[in-house]
């Protein structure tokens, strides 16, 4: 008889311990959802940049100090981290919400449309959430309450990421990224696996899309210079001309991705942006400088792709009697999902969002600090719908515009999943 009383999770092989949580969650989820949305438009309202997310982190603190959460505070500058121990010991699970806004004027006419102004290099501009971020922190205060009206039966910790400045390494005042300052600092050391999700304004409210392996690009910058021999304009052979030299780099340096990438496992992108050099029409320069930016796919591919722009820009200066210099500057780490992590947490994502409304993401060659994290130790890292339903992606304003719009009945997804995250690791260890 024992048997027949079994939870079906334990039945089906889904082995997933405290998977029972999911239904106290679901409904905790439904009661606190407009709570989670008045903190959403509160904080769209009052954005700040990054490292000056003072506001937005004392609420947060207050929040998570109100559940009985232990809080720590100014951590990598402005962030906050909290810690939820549960009833029994086990496995420590990181979640994550980045907190910062954007020098965008927002154009969208909203009750809570942001009227906040700065000076930015010089510029008079508005701040506005134009990526988010406010619903990333009112998803993870929303969960901090959830999980915390359930720590007796959690049989692990949980820590609650609140991270400063992920778009912000322009920024005045900026010298590093959130995450990076955020693992310099220790946050990972105790942590077992780390969880998060980026709202997508071109992504149905509903849907859950995630990538396993390299999912968003390493961003690195690129600066070749090539030094020739300044010579007339009209006596080319008595110099080296730098400006030729420079063009069939510029061309060679197209052949990595046509012909050196495997193109069937992952794409990379290799762009210069910018070329300067000479000042006049009958004078051939003795340097140009040219600048752009490397887009790859995990560690290996970004390796060969580092390897073959020095190669081809070395070698093609020396044939023409010229030097080139390559100088490349790491930036973003791949956001990688570990794939044994990621296999073991689709079950998850499927029981949040239903089978149906579950998507594989195409790889991204944009960035997302959540990388450095990962670097530590393993993690997962999702999108999540935030378009009306029925949106036409194509004609919905994207991230970073003054237009940009969330549709918030997608912001329970949000509680569910990343609730769900915890419940499920913990159980599973
Ligand atoms: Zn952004
Ligand atoms: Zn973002």
């Amino acid at each position: 008889m024992k048997k027949l009383i079994l939870p079906l999770f334990l039945i089906s092989g889904l082995s997933f311990g405290q998977s029972n949580l999911r239904p106290a969650i679901d409904q905790k989820a439904t009661e606190i959802e407009s709570k989670v949305i008045e903190w959403r438009r509160d904080i769209h309202q009052n954005p700040e940049l990054g490292n000056q997310e003072f506001r937005t982190a004392k609420k947060i603190a207050d929040h998570l100090r109100s559940l009985g959460i232990e809080v720590t505070e100014k951590v990598a500058v402005t962030g906050v981290v909290g810690y939820l121990k549960g009833g029994k010991p086990g496995p420590t699970v990181a979640l994550r919400a980045d907190m910062d806004a954007l020098p965008v004027t927002e154009r969208v006419d909203l009750p809570f449309k942001s009227t906040v102004t700065t000076t930015y290099n010089g510029q008079e501009t508005g701040v506005m959430h134009a990526c988010g971020h406010d619903s990333h922190v009112a998803i993870l205060m929303g969960v901090a309450e959830i999980l915390a009206s359930m720590k007796d039966e959690l049989e692990g910790d949980v820590k609650f990421i609140f991270q400063p400045a992920e778009e912000a390494i322009n920024e005045p005042g900026v010298t590093t990224w959130g995450a990076k300052q955020m693992v310099e600092e220790g946050v990972m050391e105790d942590v077992d696996a780390i969880f998060g999700l980026h709202i997508s304004a071109q992504t149905e409210v509903g849907t859950i899309g995630y990538r396993p392996g390299p999912a968003q690009a390493a961003v690195d910058n690129l600066e070749i210079i090539v030094h020739g021999t300044q010579a007339h304009g009209a006596s080319p052979w008595s110099g080296v001309d730098p400006i030729v030299t420079a063009s069939q780099i510029v061309t060679g340096l197209q052949t990595i991705l046509s012909r050196s990438v495997n193109i069937t496992q992952n794409p990379a992108v290799v762009t210069i942006g910018a070329i300067h050099g000479g000042i006049r029409q009958n004078i051939i320069p003795e340097k140009v400088e040219m600048i752009g930016t490397i887009r790859t796919f995990g560690d290996e591919q970004q390796a060969l792709v580092h390897k073959r722009i020095t190669e081809i820009a070395t070698n093609i200066a020396e044939s023409a009697g010229a030097r080139a210099e390559v100088n490349i500057q790491k930036l973003y780490p791949s956001t990688v999902n570990d794939p044994e992590l990621t296999a073991k947490m689709v079950p998850t994502l499927e029981a949040a969002a239903g089978k149906d409304h579950i998507r594989v993401n195409p790889p991204v060659t944009g960035a997302e600090d959540f990388s450095f994290y990962q670097r530590e130790k393993p993690g997962l890292f999702i999108g999540l719908g935030g378009m009306k339903k029925g949106g036409d992606p194509t004609k919905t304003p994207s991230h970073h515009t003054p237009d940009f719009y969330l549709d918030e009945s997608g912001f329970i997804l949000g509680l569910r999943v990343m609730s769900y995250f915890v419940v499920d690791y913990i159980g599973m260890k």
